[in-house]
């Protein structure tokens, strides 16, 4: 019903007009409000540029689909300011049972997780985004409080051509080997499997690389995994190694910084770690950063 019939059926009814243009003001009111409240019913937002590009997350009935998050509250900021370092898994997977949708925490990529971290950092203080001083690698010039968004940051993306699980053939036993990406859940196998083991004082130094390896191999268990790549030629192990570090892409925690110096312009790699006032900036009621 549009205003003017609204009203003419109010004079009807015998209200007075200060009555009338309370109501009709009213129920403007209340459907402006019902629209802003329709538009901002779903508070994640999707997070883009993620290093292995969004493509490998499914569902749990096995759909393709996208990361969302959305910004961290009070006490997410306070829990990852306290951790010493980011690869604490349970606090982490607290943060994005909390703020990340889309899939499990267990099922993020590994090459993914810190970037997710970044991306909840910037969501989240967007009044004071991140800064960072840093002197230029080629002139020497101190540029105090560089900006630090999420697009400088140095990525490794992963090409759109690589699938997971990928296959690799192995050309001394010409066998065919598949490895998957590393996901969270893979880590605490790795961290479990360690645990036991050192109780058991079965582990060597050396067997980090095994245990790495072995924690992605498709369709195998990690005791059978060590086992078989611990019994491969070495030839086919370096194969495998290699293979290994080419499906390695994510954020190291370092960004391209470009000098501030017209005359210079060089660009620096700088290393941005998420210690000390970066999930909990040090800001002042101006919002300026204070030391
Ligand atoms: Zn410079």
């Amino acid at each position: 019903m549009d205003v003017q019939n609204r009203v003419i059926q109010l004079k009807a009814a015998g209200l007075s007009d200060a009555q009338i243009d309370a109501i009709v003001k009213g129920s403007e009111f209340s459907s402006e409000i019902l629209s802003v409240q329709e538009v901002e019913k779903d508070p994640y937002i999707e997070i883009g540029g993620l290093p292995s590009g969004g493509r490998y997350y499914k569902n749990q009935v096995g759909i393709p689909c996208k990361l969302k998050g959305q910004p961290l509250k009070v006490r997410d900021s306070i829990v990852l300011e306290a951790m010493e370092n980011s690869n604490d898994s349970e606090v982490i997977d607290d943060i994005f049972k909390r703020r990340i949708k889309g899939v499990s925490p267990g099922d993020i990529l590994i090459g993914d997780e810190l970037y997710i971290l970044a991306w909840l950092r910037e969501q989240t203080f967007t009044k004071t985004p991140l800064r960072k001083s840093f002197i230029c690698s080629k002139c020497g010039h101190l540029n105090e409080d560089a900006l630090v968004p999420l697009d400088k940051l140095m990525v490794y993306y992963l090409p759109a051509s690589v699938t997971d699980p990928m296959s690799c053939k192995l050309p001394i036993s010409g066998n065919e080997i598949a490895l998957r990406f590393m996901r969270r859940k893979d880590k605490v196998r790795i961290e479990n499997f360690v645990n036991e083991n050192l109780a058991l004082r079965k582990l060597k130094i050396d067997d980090a690389k095994l245990l790495e390896i072995a924690s992605v191999l498709h369709g195998m268990g990690i005791t059978d995994g060590i086992e078989m790549l611990e019994n491969l030629d070495p030839t086919d192990f370096a194969v495998i190694n290699n293979f290994f570090i080419k499906m390695n892409f994510g954020f190291n925690k370092s960004a391209f910084l470009t000098c501030e110096k017209e005359e210079c312009g060089f660009t620096s790699i700088v290393p941005i770690p998420f210690q000390d006032g970066y999930f909990l900036p040090k800001i002042g009621p101006d919002l300026s950063y204070e030391d």
